[in-house]
């Protein structure tokens, strides 16, 4: 059996990535020992009783004690406060990282206070689901997703690449950019869209002149694919429009011009330019589908019930 990469990891917040990181680490047998907190005593009550850790906590101090690899897995707003009070504690010569979906506002936040003598390694695995808590995490959400490290200038090459090599282990892809890049990146594929599920998903509700119970009831149209993203954490997407500002206004300034484009040509009937828009659009489907990073299946793989047959054969 080969060693394991860290002897010791330390997991901040037990959620739905926390929760995939422990699981996925586990099975893989990627860490010696696996240490997890969770804010709340309900929460760390929780992990303990799932047992896909060695040991829960009640401090973030206390979890950070002698590990080699740190992780914070807690909405983005909390990991400078976290920095702050693991700081004193952290092993020399550890490794540590978070998996924040903004990098530049949360890499600023945490390298104030902690100390040179550990790695600091961003990270953000681009995989998730609308889920959230201590239940909702499974071992295969990385596989064959993208995990993108963040090192600031000057970070340690071997522990860049060590992170690397962990997150290959829970199945993902590794690729490395600036902060900045990467909140530019991410703006456009997933704050933007999440800011339209949302947008979208109230303007239903508030709709005058068709019915709420309508909206749910013709939802296959189009909008049930809209409240999968709109239900996704609260928290923690308030604290990515807070902390990635100014590339999501950039993005959806964009955003406005082309809507407004759409706008005029359904206006004045002009069907050439949105039978061209929207073959554009369905060439960029076929794209994702063709680099794997989605199923070639119809409707999201939904499976339809066949007609003649009840539920029970
Ligand atoms: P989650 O399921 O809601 O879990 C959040 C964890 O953080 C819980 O353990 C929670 O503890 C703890 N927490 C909440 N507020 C806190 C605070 N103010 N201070 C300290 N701890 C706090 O969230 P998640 O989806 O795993 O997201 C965690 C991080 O991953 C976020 O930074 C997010 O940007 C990033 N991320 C999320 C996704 C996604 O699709 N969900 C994808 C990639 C990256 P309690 O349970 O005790 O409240």
């Amino acid at each position: 059996m080969t060693a394991p990469l860290f002897q010791r990891l330390a997991l901040i917040g037990f959620g739905l990535i926390g929760g995939s990181i422990a699981r996925g680490a586990r099975l893989q047998g990627l860490a010696g020992e696996i240490v997890a907190t969770a804010r709340s005593a309900g929460s760390r009550a929780r992990v303990a009783e799932l047992g896909v850790v060695d040991r829960v906590v009640e401090t973030n101090a206390e979890a950070v004690k002698d590990a080699d690899l740190v992780i914070l897995c807690i909405p983005v707003g909390a990991c400078g406060e976290a920095a702050q009070e693991i700081a004193a504690h952290l092993a020399p010569g550890a490794i540590v990282s978070d998996v924040g979906s903004v990098k530049a506002a949360v890499v600023k936040a945490m390298a104030e206070h902690l100390p040179p003598n550990v790695h600091f390694v961003p990270a953000h695995p681009v995989a998730g689901t609308e889920n959230s808590g201590p239940d909702s995490g499974f071992a295969e959400l990385f596989i064959n997703r993208w995990c993108i490290l963040t090192p600031p200038e000057g970070t340690n090459a071997d522990a860049t690449d060590k992170l690397g090599a962990f997150w290959r282990g829970l199945g993902a892809n590794v690729e490395i950019m600036t902060p900045e890049h990467h909140d530019k990146v991410l703006a456009v594929t997933s704050h933007l869209p999440h800011l339209i599920a949302y947008t979208i998903v109230s303007t239903a509700q508030e709709l005058e002149g068709v019915t709420s119970s309508e909206v749910l009831k013709f939802s296959a149209g189009g909008f049930r694919d809209f409240t999968r993203i709109a239900a996704s954490d609260p928290t923690m997407w308030r604290d990515v429009f807070l902390n990635n500002k100014d590339a999501v206004l950039e993005m959806l300034g964009e955003f406005q011009e082309d809507l407004s484009k759409l706008t005029r040509a359904i206006r004045r009937g002009d069907g050439e330019a949105l039978f061209d828009h929207f073959t554009r659009t369905r060439a960029i489907r076929r794209g994702i589908v063709e680099i794997g990073q989605d199923e070639a299946a119809a409707d999201f793989g939904r499976k339809h019930p066949q007609l003649g047959k009840t539920a029970a054969e």
